[in-house]
C-alpha cells in the first residue's frame, strides 16, 4: 500500500508503524467485586511504572546528566511512599472501585496537599504527584506513554504532533514522523530536521497500518505499508547511497566555512534543549546561534524554577565549552502552548499574547529566566536575545528589567559573564526600525519563519497555505538585506537562525548580502559547510 504526503524533511526510514495515542486518559469509576485482585492489579502497575521510571532514569543520566535525571529517581520514591500506597489500596478496599479511580483521587489529594505547603520544594511536588498517578494508570489502561513504550525504534504515525508532546517523546526510538495535520513550517517539522530524521505531513492513513511495517520516503513524500521485497530493496540501497554521501560530507569536518575567494562566515546550531547539544558537536558548528529556551518551558508541568533552569543553561554553556550559545528567551504563545501559564484562547495566536509580550508583562517569569541565564554565563560564553520584538521602547523596557537582574546579582554577590544582547528581527516592524534598533543591541538574528509569516500574511501553522508560504519571496528577501545593512551601519552583526539560514540555494545570495552569521540545524551543518565552500563571490 502507498499513501501520499508532503515532505518536511528528507531521508529514507524503514521500520515498524506505530500509531500514537493522545495520552488523555478517560478514568471511569466503576465497582469491583474482588477488591484483592484489584489491588494486585494496582501493585503489579505500580512496580511495572517504577520499571519505567528506573529505565528512564539511566537514559537521562546519559543524555542530559544527573541533575535533570533525578526526577526520575524522585519519581519512583514517590511510587514507594507508604501513606501514598495505603491511600490507594484503603479506598480500592473500603469502596470496592477499580485502580485507576482510586489513583486518580489519591493523586488529585496529594497533588492538592502538597500544592498548599508553604515550602517550595514540597509545592513543586504537586505535579510529580499527578504524574506518577498518571504514569500507573496509563500503565493499568495499557496507553502508550509519551515516552513512547516501545522496545525498538519505529515509525510514529500521529494525526498531528504538539510541539509540547514531540518534546517528551523518547528520540532514541524514532526513525521519523508521519501525521495526517500539521505544516511544513511548524516546530515539529523543525524538529524533525534537529533531530535528522525523516518527516511527512498529510498522509491519510487509516488505524489499521499500527504494527506494520512501513517505509517513509522523505524525499518523495511516500508512506509504504507492507511493501513488496523490490520495493525494501529499491530503499535499501536509497539508504546506503545517503549514508554514503553523509559520509562525504563528515570530510569537511574541522574545515573552515570560508568560500574560494577567502570569504568567511560563522556556522552556529539552532537547539531546543541539552540533548540537542552532543549533534552540536558532532556536526561540528562553532556555537549554537539560537536556543529555543521554550522547550524548558514545554517539557514541565509547573514553571521550571531559577535553579533547574540554570543547571540546564550551565550544562549547555559548559559541553560547548567557550563557544557561543545565543539564548534566545522564553517564546511561548501561538503553536507552543503550556497548560499552567493559563493563557486565554485567541482567535489569532500567532498575532496575540505571545513571547517578549508576555515577559514584559510579566516580569517575574522574565526575570526568573535572566537570572538563571546571567548566573550560567559565568561558565561560559553566552548572549542572549529576544523574540518578537516591535519597537525601540520594547528594548529599552528590556534593558532596564537586565539591568535590574545585574543589579539583584551583585547585591547577593553572584557571579556573572560578559554578555551580549541581541533582538530577533521577525515582524516587518522590527526590519522598518533597524537603523533605530542597531544602536540599541549588539547583534541581530532573523527570524525567517516568523518573518515569512508576517510579511506575507500567511499563517505558517495553516497547512492549507503551504503552497503560498514562499520564503523565497522577494519581499522577504529584501527585509534580509535592509536588516543587513542597518544592522551593519549601526554596529550590529547580523545572523538568520530562521529555517531559510540551512537553504542552500541561497546562501551565495547570504554571503552576497553580508550575513555574518548563519544558525541551523544540527544536521544541516555539513551541507551549509559545502554549500559556502562551493560560493566563488569573486565571480
Ligand atoms: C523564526 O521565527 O524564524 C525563529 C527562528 O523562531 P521560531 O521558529 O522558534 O518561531
Ligand atoms: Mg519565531
Amino acid at each position: 500500500m502507498k499513501m501520499d504526503g508532503k515532505s518536511v524533511f528528507g531521508g529514507v526510514a524503514m521500520g515498524r508503524l506505530s500509531i500514537y495515542k493522545k495520552n488523555d486518559q478517560v478514568v471511569k469509576r466503576t465497582r469491583v467485586s474482588d477488591t484483592e485482585a484489584e489491588v494486585r492489579r494496582y501493585e503489579n502497575a505500580s512496580e511495572k511504572a517504577k520499571e519505567q521510571l528506573a529505565a528512564l532514569y539511566d537514559k537521562a543520566l546519559k543524555e542530559v546528566g544527573e541533575s535533570s535525571a533525578a526526577i526520575f529517581e524522585v519519581h519512583q520514591m514517590m511510587l514507594d511512599d507508604l501513606d501514598y500506597q495505603e491511600s490507594v489500596t484503603n479506598m480500592i478496599r473500603t469502596q470496592g472501585i477499580n485502580a485507576e479511580y482510586a489513583l486518580a483521587v489519591t493523586g488529585d489529594n496529594f497533588s492538592e496537599m502538597f500544592a498548599a505547603m508553604d515550602d517550595d520544594y514540597m509545592k513543586a511536588r504537586a505535579a510529580d504527584v499527578k504524574d506518577i498517578s498518571n504514569r500507573v494508570i496509563s500503565v493499568l489502561q495499557g496507553i502508550q506513554n509519551t515516552e513512547l513504550d516501545s522496545e525498538e525504534p519505529v515509525i510514529l504515525v500521529a494525526e498531528d504532533l504538539a510541539p509540547s508532546e514531540t518534546v517528551q517523546l523518547d528520540k532514541s526510538l524514532l526513525l521519523s514522523f508521519v501525521t495526517r495535520f500539521g505544516s511544513t513550517n511548524s516546530h515539529t517539522a523543525i524538529l524533525a530536521r534537529t533531530m535528522n530524521i525523516p518527516a511527512l505531513i498529510g498522509v491519510d492513513f487509516s488505524e489499521d497500518i499500527d504494527g506494520h511495517f512501513g517505509i517513509v520516503d522523505g524525499f518523495e513524500g511516500t508512506l509504504y505499508v507492507d511493501p513488496d521485497e523490490e520495493t525494501i530493496e529499491k530503499y535499501r540501497k536509497k539508504q546506503e547511497e545517503e549514508k554514503e554521501k553523509a559520509r562525504l560530507l563528515q570530510e569537511l569536518k574541522g574545515m573552515p566555512n570560508v568560500t574560494k575567494d577567502g570569504r568567511e562566515i560563522k556556522l552556529y546550531a539552532n537547539i531546543g534543549g541539552v540533548g540537542d547539544v552532543p549533534s552540536v558537536l558532532q556536526n561540528d558548528a562553532a556555537g549554537i546561534g539560537l536556543f529555543r529556551s521554550e522547550f524548558l518551558y514545554l517539557e514541565s508541568d509547573t514553571f521550571p524554577t531559577e535553579e533547574e533552569q540554570f543547571n540546564a543553561y550551565r550544562t549547555v554553556v559548559q559541553t560547548m565549552a567557550g563557544k557561543k550559545v545565543i539564548i534566545r528567551t522564553l517564546d511561548i504563545g501561538a503553536d507552543k502552548q503550556v497548560d499552567y501559564f493559563n493563557l486565554a484562547h485567541e482567535d489569532n495566536p500567532a498575532m496575540g499574547y505571545r513571547a517578549i509580550r508576555i515577559c514584559l508583562e510579566q516580569p517575574d517569569i522574565f526575570k526568573t529566566q535572566l537570572r538563571a541565564i546571567y548566573r550560567a554565563s559565568y561558565y561560559g560564553n553566552i548572549s542572549i536575545m529576544f523574540p518578537m520584538i516591535i519597537s525601540v521602547d520594547e528594548v529599552k523596557r528590556i534593558q532596564e528589567i537586565v539591568d535590574e537582574v545585574k543589579k539583584e546579582l551583585d547585591d547577593h554577590g553572584l557571579a556573572y559573564g560578559d554578555v551580549e544582547l541581541g533582538i530577533m528581527i521577525e515582524t516587518p516592524a522590527a526590519v522598518w526600525m533597524t537603523e533605530e534598533l542597531a544602536k540599541e543591541v549588539d547583534f541581530f538574528s532573523i527570524g525567517t519563519n516568523d518573518l515569512t509569516q508576517y510579511t506575507l500574511a500567511i499563517d505558517r501553522q495553516n497547512p492549507r497555505l503551504d503552497s503560498f508560504y514562499d520564503a523565497h519571496h522577494p519581499a522577504v528577501l529584501r527585509a534580509i538585506q535592509m536588516t543587513v545593512e542597518n544592522g551593519h551601519k549601526g554596529g550590529a552583526w547580523v545572523g538568520i537562525c530562521g529555517e531559510l539560514g540551512a537553504d542552500t540555494a541561497l546562501t551565495e545570495n547570504f554571503l552576497r548580502m553580508g550575513v555574518d552569521e548563519l544558525s541551523v540545524s544540527p544536521s544541516r551543518i555539513l551541507a551549509v559547510r559545502a554549500a559556502i565552500r562551493d560560493c566563488d563571490l569573486s565571480k
